[in-house]
């Protein structure tokens, strides 16, 4: 059993372990709504396959497989992203699309969960070839997307760019029909939102920023008086000047890095980024800022020679991009792909603090090897919701074709994510759970009331 399935089914044990969930629910159904619970959160209600035909610039014909999985509508149309990458698979998709259910459900968006891939390295394709993919996916896939029934959005290897011709194609297949709302990640001229490309890096940092001080600082006292060993690692780091390393240098690694070069008020340090080259490290701080303006002018990539570096004034050494991971600070903030953290790496992980902004890059063994620890995981479906936030508020702004100003949309998703911790935090510190756990508990609470209220658990 995979990790997400094992955290479900403890979620569930305890939540109909206990009598007050569900008061109508008879004691001789409770066993018959568990397996029937597992059951629907286990196995999407549809895959979608298909091998995309596409000709190449060079005039060869290839077929790319390519996936949608729509997992559970219960909330309401399919959401989720759409992932252009090599390690695609039928099975992470699925995993993924899962993921978006609980994260839609932990942040009470209206939406169900979905997930797409397209197996591809997209380096390796011309803008014209990539166009034709994007093009090509919604072809195959039209009859199941739409603003009601599910709606994609950007995910690794995929952007505004992307999302643009996926609604263009959408609106030439559907004439006449309600397109704005077909997708979302889309460039602000094409009816995107402000702040979407921001969001989730931002909002990533910002559940980080107010787990361990806004909260913190309030809750010193009760949390004090708690007997749990992740209380303790977020009281040792109270007050302190954190030193942060971030794995990834995209879209979310580049903005959560930045907010926390920002934040310095807070005296927190990010002394190491890493990209798919390099790691770069400096003790005294990297200048965040100038490594993004090189970024941007170099197609994403960090500066990876001495040359470089001096070139541009940064001031940082050059290093193994994946002793990151194993590097000794206090924050991890994994901003690259799935299974990073894993059995092979675990024990040397000296982090106390883990902030999953990409999905699940925690196995299952070293998720449970670093909780016994004591080590605070602050999980996927809670630090990174930011983009599928902001992506609701983008397809409510296409429907009232009216936009909000960037300060609107970053209040309106803090508030979101501020109110789903206010929810989460104090039942997490309160018993011993991991975070992961307890995120799960809430999401699966709400999706199970729904499912018993409109008569699906029987
Ligand atoms: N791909 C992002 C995620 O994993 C965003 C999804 C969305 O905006 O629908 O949460």
């Amino acid at each position: 059993m995979d990790k997400n399935s094992t955290v479900i089914e403890k979620s569930l044990t305890a939540l109909l372990e206990d009598e007050s969930f569900l008061p109508d629910l008879q004691a001789q159904t409770r066993e018959q709504a568990f397996k029937s619970l597992v059951a629907i959160l286990s196995t999407p209600n549809h895959i979608h396959k298909s091998f995309l035909r596409v000709a190449l610039e060079n005039g060869t014909i290839v077929r790319i497989p390519s996936f949608r999985v729509q997992h559970n509508d219960t909330l309401g149309p399919y959401k989720g992203g759409i992932r252009f990458h090599e390690t695609v698979s039928e099975g992470e998709v699925s995993n993924f699309a899962r993921l978006m259910t609980l994260k839609n459900s932990l942040h009470e968006l209206p939406f169900g969960g979905g997930k797409g891939g397209v197996i591809i390295n997209p380096r390796e394709y011309s803008v014209k070839e990539l166009n034709l993919i994007c093009k090509k996916y919604v072809q195959y896939f039209n009859d199941i997307l739409g603003p009601d029934k599910d709606i994609p959005a950007p995910d690794a290897g995929t952007g505004e760019r992307e999302m643009d011709w996926m609604m263009a194609e959408y609106k030439n297949i559907h004439p006449g029909q309600p397109y704005r709302g077909s997708f979302t990640g889309k460039s602000i001229i094409n009816g995107g939102s402000l702040g979407r490309k921001e969001a989730t890096g931002r909002g990533v940092y910002f559940t980080f920023r107010y787990m361990m001080y806004d909260f913190l600082r309030e809750e010193k006292k009760w949390l004090s008086e708690q007997d749990n060993k992740f209380a303790e690692t977020a009281l040792s780091k109270a007050d302190q000047k954190l030193t942060v390393a971030v794995q990834g240098f995209g879209n979310l690694g580049s903005v959560a890095a930045h907010e926390a070069f920002k934040c310095n008020y807070l005296q927190n340090q990010v002394v190491a980024i890493s990209d798919h080259n390099v790691m770069l490290y400096n003790s005294d701080g990297l200048d965040v800022p100038a490594l993004s303006k090189y970024a941007k002018e170099h197609n994403g990539d960090l500066p990876n020679t001495e040359d470089e570096l001096a070139e541009n004034n940064i001031k940082a050494t050059i290093k193994e991009r994946d002793d990151l991971l194993e590097i000794d600070v206090d924050v991890l903030i994994m901003a690259a792909l799935e299974n990073q953290i894993h059995e092979d790496n675990m024990e040397k992980i000296k982090a106390e603090i883990i902030v999953e902004g990409a999905n699940a890059p925690v196995t299952e063994t070293a998720d449970n090897y670093l909780s016994e620890r004591g080590v605070l995981i602050i999980p996927d479906i809670l630090a990174n919701a930011g983009g599928v936030i902001v992506s609701y508020l983008e397809w409510k702004q296409g429907r009232e074709t009216e936009f909000y100003k960037e300060d609107q949309i970053y209040e309106l998703l803090f508030d979101r994510m501020q109110h789903t911790m206010d929810t989460i935090l104090p039942q997490f510190f309160g018993d011993p759970f991991p975070l992961r756990q307890n995120c799960y508990i809430h999401s699966v609470m709400k999706l199970s009331t729904v499912l018993f209220r409109q008569g699906k658990l029987y």
